[in-house]
């Protein structure tokens, strides 16, 4: 057993960053999970990433496993995504005007993905999921949105409700300044329990124009669901006409190239991916069969636009980046290298009874600070195993291993870790480890 923690890190100069950036933004962040508040220490200012390293201002080194929150499958500065990006921002930044690159990317897409066959390219996930719930009720004519305790879907006023990490983290489920009339067609049941479904379509009956799920919720945990719950919701959409809206923002192009909806073997009516497919710039896509994309303007009734939406330079990386992803061979591998480290670490907390369960999908893992087998739905997260993680967290950063500053979000493992950097990453995290426990 390792007895000696680590001195801390030297924070001096992303403390001095972070005093300044008070004065310019509340809490001093621009998202506001970076701000660390629900774990040690000032927030790390990061100067630069190359691979699976990033660097902060005082000049510390770690193994991200945050990856900008899922984005970075290839991991940071990737030579192919950089070259595309430098090659195709000397011909300017933005047209706002149709460009051949939006067709590349969309067709990388659509002829690699049976989900989709018509999309719409925006500048977030939080648009796109935004959008595909308008389009969801413009085509249905109904205005209920069921949704799922826990998902976290973007920060569009409808969505945030019971909505995952960011508010959890907090010690909230709710935004204020969603009108109560805005929640109130919102509708929130528990995860993995088919009976909320069917009660939820037997009292609001022809009300409710779409449910949406997110591919494998991960905004809270990783919350692995049940196949035939997953199926039981698609049939029981089929079964009142409301569309099925799987939001792949992080599953998507992670569990695999065609998501989680490949993984549980459904076919949503309308899905929402964002994250990967800008490899490290603002895009996010909504996309369903032709006839029901059909109703987006200008073809059809339900309004939707942007100024940046298929931004030339974010549709260069995200060509470069899906290009990569499509190799032979490429999930198969980086799924297994997740597994192996996921695995592993749990056989050695399991051999010393700590309480820790590892979970993993594809590329994603969690640390859940429990003893139970299965976490599926938020109510199973223990709140107070969160001291724990903190602790974890500080000795991760003191051991040069840097994961999302919130015990309820979870680590992504990229093509840039090679097993010299994951086998470094697993020794740091055995010995915090023994310090936590
Ligand atoms: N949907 C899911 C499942 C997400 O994980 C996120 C972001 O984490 C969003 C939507 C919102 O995406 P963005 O942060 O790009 O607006």
């Amino acid at each position: 057993v390792n007895t000696g923690t680590k001195p801390d890190i030297s924070r001096e100069k992303s403390a001095e960053l972070y005093e300044k950036a008070k004065n310019y933004f509340p809490g001093g962040v621009n998202s506001p999970v970076r701000a660390f508040k629900s774990v040690y220490g000032t927030p790390l200012f990061i100067q630069k990433g190359d691979g699976c390293y990033v660097w902060d201002a005082d000049g510390n080194q770690f193994i991200d496993f945050c990856a900008s929150w899922g984005p970075l499958i290839l991991g940071h500065n990737h030579p192919k995504v950089r070259e595309k990006v430098t090659e195709v921002m000397q011909n300017g930044m933005s047209f706002g005007a149709p460009t051949a690159l939006e067709n590349e990317l969309a067709e990388l897409i659509i002829k690699n993905n049976r989900f989709v066959e018509k999309i719409r390219f925006t500048s977030s996930g939080t648009e796109a999921v935004m959008s595909a719930i308008r389009l969801a009720r413009g085509y249905t004519g109904k205005d209920k949105i069921l949704k799922f305790e826990g998902c976290y879907h973007g920060h569009s006023d409808s969505l945030l409700v019971k909505a995952g990490s960011g508010l959890v983290t907090f010690g909230e489920t709710s935004s204020k300044g969603v009108p109560k009339s805005f929640a109130e067609e919102t509708i929130v049941i528990p995860l993995n329990d088919e009976h909320a479904i069917t009660a939820a379509f037997a009292q609001f009956k022809d009300q409710i124009a779409a449910v949406i799920i997110e591919g494998i919720p991960a905004n809270n945990g990783l919350l692995m669901q049940e196949k035939s719950f997953v199926k039981f919701l698609e049939q029981t959409c089929k079964d009142n006409s409301a569309l099925l809206i799987f939001d792949e923002v992080i599953t998507g192009f992670r569990i695999g190239f065609e998501g989680a909806a490949a993984y549980y073997d459904v076919k949503p009516d309308i899905v929402t991916y964002g994250k990967i497919i800008g490899g490290g710039l603002p895009v996010g896509m909504y996309g369903a069969s032709a006839e029901i994309m059909g109703h987006i303007s200008p073809d059809g009734g339900v309004y939707q636009a942007g100024t940046l939406s298929g931004n030339p330079v974010a549709m260069a990386a995200g060509i470069a980046q899906l290009t990569e992803l499509l190799r032979n061979g490429f999930y198969k591998e980086l799924n297994a290298k997740t597994k192996e480290f996921a695995e592993s670490i749990q056989r050695f907390a399991s051999a010393r009874s700590y309480k820790l369960k590892v979970f993993h999908v594809g590329s994603i893992f969690w640390f859940a600070f429990t003893d139970k087998d299965k976490i599926q739905t938020a109510e199973d997260i223990d709140v107070a195993s969160m001291d724990k993680f903190k602790q974890f967290h500080r000795e991760l950063l003191n051991r040069g291993i840097y994961i999302g500053p919130s015990g309820y979000e979870v680590g992504f493992v990229s093509a840039a870790h090679t097993k010299i950097e994951l086998e470094k990453a697993k020794r740091a995290i055995l010995d915090a480890l023994d310090i936590v426990f």
